[in-house]
């Protein structure tokens, strides 16, 4: 059960706790039998449009309405998500018999936000959370849960009832053109479904829009693990045009007119590159079946972000533009965790992986057994555990520490990877295999531990 802490404003919760639902929270029930596609969902896909609201220890949400895309490209053999990778899940019951018939982990910036020091603070602020499922065909309810700070066990916020069949559920699509850049013609249901949202490009820029989309694309596809599964991807770009060229870069005074608003220096941080608007962002991305976002930002600044199954954001024109784009997918649809430690981030970093609670992130752990580390079954025999940070192990997979931001006390698989250290290193046995799992959900095949 959720309790409101000391820093939520009093009368803020106490309207809130008030409202009907509130405490009509309940366990999640395992399905009797395996659960049937077409039994319950239609073959288009629901986008429940929320606003999240709250602060540090105090978390709300508002139902803003519903809207109909045309169609339901994601997992339709594992319909309950069976990653376990995510802050948040959401849990989706058949209102009439209460059954389990989908649930999906992700993460947001609002809750990256909360580990941030103005959240400490007590501020409240809200932004725009949008989820995504199929069509229901009867009411359901949706259950919100979030991972308690000092189990790491998800424990409910709260239950919205939806009902798919209202009168009012939107169905207004973008206007925008795709274009095809790979698999086209791959069965939705079972190709994982990238679709590349352009931000920060005008219309006089479309030929660039069309070169860079194809050269990211080329990248993607040609770093493992994904060029293993070429015939199981699909990359599509939605060519949304802005009114302006470049992104808000906040901290020298420019803001410009985009169509996903994508902002330099969030939560004070310079190079973090992300959107507050994920409700432009999925309206934008509903032009093309998509299982998961990448948002290319017209710039030649440094700087990039990547949230898991939300977004993950990268720079056209940087330096470093192909290595961002490869680590920021990997946080946005691998769900890694970050292996660095030394840099600064705009996180209270203590919130962000508490002492002493393992990470839900399949290449972060505090385990220091074979037998307990997730990735123990592929640590070899004679590598020694703790691994030591020496060159004769730049090639193991091993145990080694530093990594989430704290340089004791959380491990990490390799002692160098993509996502540790700039450039164009490999993923890792780790990472790559945390990826396929992902990969295999979504296209239906058996999805490993
Ligand atoms: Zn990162």
């Amino acid at each position: 059960m959720f309790k409101p802490s000391s820093f939520a404003p009093a009368a803020l919760i106490a309207a809130l706790v008030a409202a009907p639902g509130f405490a009509q929270e309940k366990q999640g029930s395992q399905p009797k039998a395996p659960l049937r596609y077409q039994d319950w969902f239609k073959d288009t896909a629901l986008r429940i449009e929320l606003d999240h609201i709250g602060t540090r220890g105090f978390e709300k949400f508002a139902l803003k309405r519903l809207v109909e895309e045309p169609i339901w490209p994601g997992a339709r053999v594992h319909l309950v998500d069976p990653t376990g990778y995510g802050k948040y899940r959401f849990q989706v019951f058949d209102k009439a018999g209460k059954e389990l018939i989908y649930s999906r982990g992700y993460c947001t910036l609002f809750g990256e936000w909360l580990t941030t020091r103005e959240a400490a603070s007590g501020m409240v602020r809200s932004m725009p959370e949008p989820l995504r499922m199929p069509m229901p065909r009867a009411p359901v309810t949706l259950e919100i849960a979030v991972r308690d700070d000092k189990t790491g066990d998800f424990q409910p916020i709260q239950s919205l009832d939806i009902d798919p069949t209202a009168y009012n559920v939107h169905r207004h699509a973008p206007a925008w053109e795709v274009e095809a850049l790979h698999g086209e013609g791959l069965p939705v249901d079972r190709t994982v479904d990238i679709v590349i949202v352009p931000d920060g490009y005008t219309r006089a820029e479309e030929q660039k829009m069309l070169a860079d989309a194809r050269r990211f694309a080329a990248v993607l596809l040609g770093h493992a693990p994904f060029d293993r599964h070429k015939e199981e991807i699909a990359v599509r770009l939605v060519k949304a045009f802005s009114e302006e060229s470049g992104p808000d870069e906040p901290r020298k005074g420019l803001f410009r007119d985009t169509a996903v608003h994508t902002t330099f220096d969030t939560f004070g941080s310079p190079r973090y590159l992300t959107t507050y608007d994920m409700e432009a962002l999925r309206h934008t991305s509903a032009a093309a079946p998509y299982d998961t976002i990448i948002v290319m930002v017209n710039t030649n600044r440094y700087g990039g972000g990547g949230i898991y199954n939300w977004y993950s954001i990268f720079p056209s024109d940087s330096e470093y533009d192909e290595y961002v784009l490869l680590h920021e997918f990997g946080h946005g649809f691998g769900a890694l965790g970050d292996e660095y430690f030394a840099s600064a981030t705009g996180y209270d970093e203590d919130a962000f992986y508490v002492t002493g609670v393992e990470p839900w992130e399949p290449n972060l752990t505090i385990k220091k057994t074979r037998e307990e580390i997730k990735w123990g079954h592929l640590i070899a025999a004679d590598t020694p555990i703790p691994t030591p940070d020496e060159p004769e192990f730049d090639d193991a997979v091993g145990l080694f520490e530093g990594g989430g931001y704290k340089a004791k006390g959380i491990y990490r698989p390799t002692r160098d990877s993509k996502m540790f250290h700039k450039g164009m290193l490999p993923f890792g046995p780790v990472n790559e295999a945390a990826i396929e799992r992902v990969i295999h959900y979504l296209v239906g095949k058996e999805v490993a531990r």
